[in-house]
């Protein structure tokens, strides 16, 4: 049995649905899909989610969001039209959205939650009835069902581990499943949304709960590049990476795969298929558990931004007991989490997303730092671009760190920091947002474009 999951813009119209169609239809192991809400059509349209999500914050403020509830319904109505679906499956899919509307509001975030899942929820009704319609036997199954349980945090739900034998016995289920992404359940019974473009979480979890024997997720790309192509032109494709791999690029910056979505599949060996829904006959990219390393030491490049840098620094850090603890616990105590600690004798730098704290907080911190830990030094630094050099190669290779940082000084780049030795695959270059491009052109340049030739 192979679980598919299609995303946004594979969704996004009539024309797209029925490429999904064909694609489902063509194997008969393609027995569970998983289906994002409608994503974009063009890149200056605007995803179904996000009509929601401002649908819901409308609402909440002013009671009244006809405008936004018809332009929603009026992108499933295109795509009904499109496919030649009677109006009833439309008509539903207004009801629902009202009747929503006029749920519980005393927690907006739940609130949201519940709008912003109807996305796929919806979708995966329209999609079972498509099917139906083309004289395929397919059902909706909702998550609640199906016993999709997570944790009860909005907009970031995690799966709780009794889902999987739950979801194991949809296997009993005749015909196709058509499992709406992005969401499960509370124990209470509450709608919880993982993070944004999390359908790819749920078709994971659906593969291992289901031992499918694969897991394939259809995009709009023919590949997972090695670095991406709105930096480097025509990049070369990844044809296999390990799920270690896939999580640090992804984590990274690489969109193409969420990187909460690799643990289930993971923990069941499950290999996952990345596959173009516009050109299914391309091969694609293969993540597994371990593969034969020929493609030198770096699989990709990844760059992400938006982090700032916090460096302590104090004098014989190394002998005092409990020092890193109470760190940690005044970031704790401010609700934050850390990306990476880089540490020296006398010195720690914290790295974190800039985008959790506003002014204020930041003041809060570096004043309790300062203050309770007796700190020499303590500076914050914005700005900052992570780059992650990938591939579990570079363990057996010698001299990986020293072409990357030869690379990085041959162009000028300033390199804030390194960390490498944590993880087994993958070295961690800090620089200035305003030389990330630059930085990762030149690692591509090195580890990709010199062995070509
Ligand atoms: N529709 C959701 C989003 O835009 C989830 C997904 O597409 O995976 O984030």
């Amino acid at each position: 049995m192979k679980v598919v999951k299609f995303g946004g813009s594979s969704l996004a119209s009539g024309a797209q649905l029925e490429k999904v169609f064909q694609i489902v239809t063509s194997d008969p192991e393609r027995r569970a899909v998983v289906v994002s809400a409608p994503g974009k059509r063009h890149p200056e349209d605007t995803k179904v989610t996000d009509l929601l999500i401002e649908c819901a914050q409308q609402y909440l403020l002013s009671k009244e969001a006809t405008g936004l509830v018809e332009a929603i319904v009026g992108r499933y109505a295109d795509i009904a039209l499109e496919l030649g679906l009677a109006d009833d499956v439309i008509n539903r899919i207004r009801a629902d959205l009202l009747q929503l509307l006029e749920g519980d509001k005393t927690n907006p975030e739940r609130f949201i939650d519940a709008i912003k899942a109807s996305g796929e929820d919806n979708n995966a009704k329209l999609v079972a009835a498509y099917f139906r319609h083309r004289g395929v036997e397919a059902h909706y199954v909702s998550p609640k069902d199906a016993g999709l349980f997570v944790t009860s945090e909005p907009g970031n739900a995690q799966v709780l581990p009794e889902s999987y034998d739950n979801l194991f016995q949809l296997r009993q289920q005749k015909g196709i499943i058509i499992f709406p992404g992005f969401f499960g359940f509370s124990q209470e019974g509450e709608v919880m949304t993982f993070s944004r473009s999390g359908s790819d979480i749920t078709g994971s979890i659906l593969a291992n709960g289901l031992k499918a024997e694969l897991y394939e997720n259809f995009t709009d790309v023919d590949a997972v590049y090695s670095v991406n192509p709105a930096i480097v032109s025509n990049p070369k494709e990844i044809r296999e990476l390990t799920y270690r791999e896939m999580r640090e690029l992804s984590y990274a910056g690489f969109s193409v795969f969420h990187d909460e979505a690799l643990i289930p599949a993971f923990r069941a060996r499950i290999p996952v298929q990345i596959k173009n829904t516009n050109n299914p006959d391309a091969e694609g990219t293969r993540v597994v558990a371990t593969r034969d390393n020929t493609n030198g030491p770096v699989v990709g490049i990844a760059g992400d931004s938006g982090f700032c840098s916090i460096y302590i620094s104090k004098y014989l850090m190394n002998r005092e007991i409990g020092f890193g603890r109470r760190v940690l616990q005044i970031l704790e105590d401010e609700g934050l989490t850390y990306e990476h600690i880089p540490s020296g004798i006398d010195d720690i730098t914290i790295i974190l997303r800039q985008n959790q704290m506003d002014q204020a907080a930041e003041k809060r911190m570096i004043k309790r730092i300062k203050e309770e830990l007796d700190a020499d030094e303590v500076a914050i630094e914005h700005n900052i671009a992570l780059i992650m050099v990938v591939g579990e190669a570079m363990r057996h290779n010698v001299g990986t760190t020293a072409r990357a940082s030869k690379a990085l000084s041959e162009a000028g780049v300033n390199i804030e920091m390194i960390n490498q030795g944590s993880s087994e695959v993958s070295m961690m270059f800090g620089v200035k947002e305003a030389q990330e491009k630059q930085a990762v052109r030149a690692l591509y340049q090195e580890f990709f474009a010199k062995v070509l030739v």
